[in-house]
C-alpha cells in the first residue's frame, strides 16, 4: 500500500502532510493542551482531524484554518464535528489572528501540528499577534523546538530563540518519534507551548531594528560582534552598552538584543 495514502487520503507532501495515528501521542497533546468548553481555540492545519476530534469533543465551537481544500471538504463534512467548527480554507499565513480574537470576545488559543516547511514564518507571523493569543502548543520538527529554547552560548542559539523568547515563554512538552506519523516524517517531533507574555521583560521601541540587529549578527555568526556589527556600533559604544566587542552572536543575552536595539532606535543617524 502506498505509504502516503491515510484514511483514503494521499498526503501531499507540498502541504508539510504527516497525519498522527499515534493515541497515546495525541491523549498527550490533548492533555497539554487542556480545551475548556469556552474557550477561543484555534486549529492551524487540522488535516484529517486526529487532534481537532478529541478537542472539538470538549468545545462548543473550534475554528480551524485547513489550506488543502480537499481536507476542508472533508471536515466540512464530518459526522459529529461540522455542527462545531468554523472553517477558514486558507494559508495559515494570511489568517488576521487579532481580527479573528475580536470576533471571538477572547484573546485565542492556536495549537496545530504544524506544516513543516512552514514552521518558522508562521511563527514569526503568529508573533505579531501575540496580544491578541493566549497561549499556543505546536508540534514542529525537534531541532526546531531546541532552537527556540535555546538559552546563549549553544549552538543552537540564533535569531529564532531570541524573537521567540522576546514575545513569549517557551515550553517544551513532549518528544514524538518519526512512527507516530503517516507518512512518517525523516525527523524527530517535539511538542513545545508558548506563552506570550502580558508584560514583556525587554520591550524594544521598534522591532524592525531587533530584527535587523540579530539577523546581522546570527548571519556571521563565528564572527566576533566587532565586526558582524561593526557598520552599526564602535567598539567604544559596544563596550558602554555593556557588550564585549570580542564576544560572538551566540554569547548575547536577549536583554542586551533589545538593549543594544534600543540604543540603535535612539541613534537613527548610526543606522546608515
Ligand atoms: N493535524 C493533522 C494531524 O496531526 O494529523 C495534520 C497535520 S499535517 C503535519 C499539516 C496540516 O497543515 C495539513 O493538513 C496541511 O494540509 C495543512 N497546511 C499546510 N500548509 C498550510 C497553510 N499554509 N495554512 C493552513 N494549513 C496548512
Amino acid at each position: 500500500m502506498d505509504k502516503r495514502l491515510h484514511q483514503g487520503h494521499l498526503a501531499r507532501k507540498r502541504f508539510g502532510q504527516n497525519f498522527l495515528h499515534d493515541g497515546n501521542i495525541i491523549d498527550a497533546i490533548v492533555s497539554a493542551i487542556h480545551p475548556l468548553p469556552d474557550q477561543a481555540l484555534v486549529e492551524i492545519g487540522p488535516g484529517l482531524g486526529a487532534l481537532t476530534e478529541p478537542v472539538a469533543e470538549r468545545l462548543t465551537q473550534l475554528t480551524v484554518i485547513e489550506l488543502d481544500r480537499d481536507l476542508a471538504a472533508r471536515l466540512a463534512t464530518h459526522p459529529f464535528m461540522q455542527s462545531k467548527l468554523t472553517i477558514l480554507q486558507q494559508d495559515a499565513m494570511t489568517v488576521d489572528f487579532a481580527a479573528l480574537a475580536q470576533q471571538l470576545g477572547q484573546p485565542l488559543r492556536v495549537f496545530g501540528n504544524l506544516p513543516y516547511n512552514i514552521s518558522t514564518p508562521l511563527m514569526f507571523h503568529l508573533f505579531s499577534y501575540t496580544q491578541a493569543i493566549r497561549d499556543m502548543h505546536f508540534m514542529l520538527q525537534k531541532e526546531v523546538v531546541n532552537r527556540l529554547v535555546a538559552g546563549p552560548d549553544s549552538k543552537a542559539y540564533g535569531r529564532l530563540s531570541v524573537m521567540a523568547q522576546y514575545y513569549c515563554q517557551i515550553i517544551p512538552v513532549l518528544e514524538v518519534p518519526p512512527t507516530s506519523f503517516r507518512p512518517a516524517p525523516k525527523v524527530d517531533s517535539a511538542v513545545v507551548r508558548l506563552v506570550p507574555y502580558s508584560q514583556l521583560p525587554h520591550p524594544v521601541s521598534d522591532l524592525q531594528v531587533l530584527a535587523r540587529i540579530t539577523s546581522q549578527a546570527f548571519n556571521q555568526r563565528r564572527k566576533t560582534v566587532r565586526n558582524s556589527l561593526g557598520h552599526l556600533f564602535t567598539q567604544a559604544q559596544l563596550t558602554e552598552l555593556g557588550i564585549d566587542p570580542v564576544m560572538r552572536a551566540e554569547n548575547i543575552t536577549v536583554a542586551q538584543y533589545c538593549h543594544l536595539a534600543n540604543w540603535l532606535a535612539d541613534h537613527p543617524s548610526q543606522q546608515e
